[in-house]
C-alpha cells in the first residue's frame, strides 16, 4: 500500500505535489487531509494604509488611501526580490497576526470615514499563493461597497484568475521581462502571467503593469519593445511601470539602476502605450 499519496496543487503553474503534511514550494500552501489548503489564511504579517499611488496603481481613485495587507510566501524567486522578510520565507519564521476577513473589511470600513480608505489591498507577498483569503476578503469589501486592489505577479492558473476576476476592481501585475527565458530566471511562467493579464483586463478590471528594469537583464531595448508591444496587444491604454532596481536580496552586489536607462526605456515603451510612468526614481 502506498501511503505517501501525493496531491497536485492547481494555485499555479509550478503544479507541485504534495504529500500529506508537506508545504509547497511558494511555502504558503499545504497538504492537509487529503486537500491542498492555504496555510497563510488569515495569517496577515504586514498592514498598512497607504496612498494608492504606492501599489502603484496611477489611474485608478488617484489621491485616495487603501488599507493594504500582506501575508508570507510566493511562488516565485526573483534574485532581486524586494520583500524577502515576508515573500521568501514562511510559517513560523514570519511573525503575524491573525484577522478573519470580516475583521479586515470591518476595519476597513472604519478606515473610510477616518482617513478617506477606498478598500482593501492584497500585497507585499505573493497574494495569489493565499488566493482563498484574497477571495473571502474580496467577497465582505464589496458587500460594504467598498474597493479590492491586487498586486500581483500574476503567476496563478487560469481558474484562480477567473475565480478572483469578478472581485478584483483594479489590479497592478508584474511583467517582469518579456521571455519565458527571462521567466527561467525568477522561476515564473511567462505565458500564465500574459494570460492573467488579458483575463483581468477582459474582465473590466482597471489593470495597470510594472516592470523592474534589472541592468544587465532587462535593460535594453529590445526587451521593452516585446514587454510593451505585448500589453498593447491587451489595450494601448494599460498603463505600464517602468522601475528602477535597487540592490536587494540575492543581488546586493548590483548597481541601481541609471536614470537614463528608465528614461530611454520609458521612450522606448511610448511607441506602443499611451501611459507610460517611471517609478522608484
Ligand atoms: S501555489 Fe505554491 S504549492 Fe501550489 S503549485 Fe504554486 S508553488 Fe506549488
Amino acid at each position: 500500500m502506498n501511503d505517501r499519496v501525493e496531491i497536485l496543487c492547481g494555485t499555479c503553474p509550478r503544479h507541485c505535489r504534495l504529500a500529506d503534511g508537506s508545504t509547497g514550494f511558494c511555502r504558503a500552501r499545504k497538504a492537509e487531509g487529503g486537500r491542498v489548503i492555504a496555510a497563510n489564511y488569515g495569517k496577515i504579517s504586514s498592514i498598512a494604509l497607504d496612498p494608492i499611488e504606492k501599489k502603484p496603481i496611477a489611474f485608478f481613485h488617484p489621491g485616495s488611501n487603501i488599507l493594504s495587507v500582506g501575508s508570507y510566501g510566493c511562488n516565485l524567486r526573483c534574485p532581486f526580490c524586494q520583500n524577502d522578510g515576508i515573500s521568501q520565507q514562511g510559517g513560523d519564521a514570519v511573525p503575524c497576526q491573525t484577522a478573519t476577513p470580516v475583521e479586515l473589511a470591518d476595519l476597513a470600513m472604519r478606515l473610510k470615514d477616518e482617513h478617506g480608505n477606498s478598500g482593501l489591498a492584497y500585497t507585499y507577498n505573493e497574494p495569489l499563493v493565499g488566493w482563498e483569503f484574497v477571495r473571502d476578503c474580496a467577497k465582505e469589501i464589496h458587500a460594504r461597497g467598498m474597493l479590492n486592489v491586487l498586486v500581483s505577479n500574476g503567476c496563478a492558473s487560469e481558474e484562480v484568475i477567473a475565480e478572483l476576476a469578478p472581485l478584483i476592481d483594479a489590479a497592478n501585475i508584474d511583467l517582469k521581462g518579456p521571455s519565458q527565458d527571462y521567466y527561467d530566471w525568477v522561476g515564473g511562467d511567462f505565458k500564465a502571467v500574459c494570460k492573467a493579464i488579458a483575463m483581468l483586463h477582459e474582465a473590466g478590471c482597471h489593470v495597470e503593469v510594472t516592470t523592474l528594469i534589472v541592468p544587465g537583464r532587462n535593460d535594453n531595448d529590445e526587451d521593452m519593445d516585446a514587454v510593451a508591444t505585448f500589453i498593447a496587444s491587451v489595450s494601448p491604454d494599460i498603463p505600464l511601470h517602468v522601475t528602477r532596481f535597487f540592490p536587494r536580496w540575492r543581488m546586493m552586489d548590483a548597481s541601481p539602476t541609471p536614470i537614463a536607462i528608465l528614461h530611454r526605456l520609458a521612450d522606448v515603451a511610448r511607441r506602443h502605450l499611451s501611459r507610460v510612468l517611471l517609478g522608484n526614481c
